[in-house]
């Protein structure tokens, strides 16, 4: 099992998406003088390197991040938070989601990481230097272990491999039971938009779930490459802070162009 690795897909149009999303809560959240939690069930290994085999191999962040990058304003939260990364490892490093995290957040917010796969733990250890709270641990489990977590104010990134078909029907009943748990938590749950539609029968059971404040951010892609499946990637977040639909909106408008 754990065969998915993200090198290579770092910094492809599904992680712009994700990321642009991600930057611009954090940054919106972190302007309140008050801690935040940031929670993260699938971390992956925080950097990634653009010119590594793997990234090469399928070369999908040509149609991301080169594509892309130079779409945000230079103030733009997310882009800022790339360009800090290269400035520090080079210009052909990407940051992922924790990467991205610990960059906006403050001394006194807390994270925790949770990464399965050996290496990628390991990975994403280093490249935290004791910032956040790392664990080899299931996600899922960590999440519902720490929910609810202390800050109270914060954020759950849940973003899986979908390795597992039954991850589908698993994640809006897991979803309702983080909410009971901690309703003030803002919950980002991203999933890929396959041609086949896997997707659509998880979102009916979220939408039956009645969440409050929801944005639901959609975008569509070609897929990166011939005979690939993603179509597009899609945002699902609970609590969401205010502004965001208009945020996802100018966001899903730099895809159609
Ligand atoms: N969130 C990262 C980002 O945006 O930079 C990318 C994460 S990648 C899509 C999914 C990661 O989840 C992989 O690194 C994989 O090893 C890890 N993983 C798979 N199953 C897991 C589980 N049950 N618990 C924790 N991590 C898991």
């Amino acid at each position: 099992m754990l065969s998915y690795q993200h090198s290579y897909h770092a910094g492809n149009p599904a992680d712009i998406h994700k990321h642009a999303i991600l930057a611009w809560m954090l940054d919106r959240l972190s302007q309140k003088p008050k801690p935040l939690s940031y929670l993260e069930t699938h971390a992956g290994r925080a950097v990634y390197d653009l010119s590594s085999a793997e990234a090469l191999k399928t070369g999908e962040a040509a149609a991301g991040v080169g594509r892309m990058l130079g779409k945000f304003a230079p103030d733009h939260p997310y882009r800022k938070a790339v360009e800090a990364l290269r400035a520090e490892a080079g210009s052909t490093a990407y940051p992922g989601s924790p990467w991205i995290a610990a960059h906006l957040l403050r001394a006194d917010d807390q994270l925790h990481l949770a990464e399965l796969h050996p290496q990628e733990h390991e990975a994403l250890r280093v490249a935290m230097r004791g910032r956040a709270r790392v664990h080899r641990a299931d996600g899922l489990e960590l999440a519902m272990s720490l929910c609810p977590p202390e800050p109270r104010r914060g954020v759950l990134v849940i973003d899986p491999s979908y390795e597992i078909k039954t991850e589908y029907e698993a994640l809006p009943p897991f979803i309702g039971k983080l909410h009971r748990a901690w309703n003030v938590g803002v919950i980002a749950l991203w999933y890929p938009i396959l041609k086949d539609g896997r997707h659509r029968g998880m979102l009916r059971g979220l939408e039956a779930l009645q969440l409050p404040r929801v944005v639901r951010s959609e975008v569509s892609f070609p897929p990166v490459r011939e005979g690939h499946g993603m179509v597009g990637s899609g945002l699902y977040v609970v609590n969401a802070p205010f502004g965001l639909a208009e945020e996802a909106e100018r966001i899903a408008g730099m895809f159609a162009e």
